[in-house]
């Protein structure tokens, strides 16, 4: 497929055409909604202002409330790009991995709690793996961080050392 005939499609897909016409109050020459013959580039221009941001914003909030799920699968992937690591988890996928209780502390699990330490995170089993299904599992955000930050062989220095103070104070 030419790249001509590439934009072609997109334009279709996204309900867009090139407008062959006057210019914008602007003076745009770009592209155009088709249903309502929004200018794309003042689309662009307003996305960026102060307005805009806080539009966009708004939208976040109103889409937490209402969609969670989709909220929180759109910020993971959001992350998982911004860190460079594979996201491979389409949406469908991601609302039936099992979220109930944490695997490390058996604390029940919430997307959104006011104690953050309970809040769902999703952990990569394999973290030289990408997020991607049987490499992802829902955990505490405590017991994320915990597992996320210390080697084995550091919790277990810490175990043994909180023994022995146990074992003393006996
Ligand atoms: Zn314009």
């Amino acid at each position: 497929m030419t790249k001509k005939n590439q934009n072609r499609e997109l334009s279709i897909k996204n309900n867009l055409k090139t407008y062959q016409g006057e210019s914008c109050h602007k003076g745009h020459l770009g592209i155009r909604r088709i249903h309502n013959h929004e200018c794309m580039d003042c689309m662009r221009e307003y996305l960026r202002s102060d307005r805009g941001h806080a539009y966009k914003r708004a939208k976040q909030r109103q889409l937490k409330e209402e969609n969670p799920f989709r909220y929180k699968f759109n910020q993971l992937r959001h992350n998982a790009k911004t860190r460079k690591i594979l996201w491979s988890i389409s949406f469908e996928d991601f609302c039936m991995i099992p979220m109930d209780r944490c695997p490390v502390f058996n604390t029940k699990l919430n997307l959104y709690n006011d104690d953050m330490f309970h809040n769902a995170t999703l952990d990569r089993t394999n973290s030289a793996k990408g997020y991607e299904i049987g490499n992802v599992v829902w955990m505490s955000w405590r017991a994320n961080v915990i597992k996320g930050n210390y080697s084995l062989y550091e919790i277990k220095a810490v175990e043994d050392y909180l023994k022995t103070l146990e074992e003393n104070e006996l």
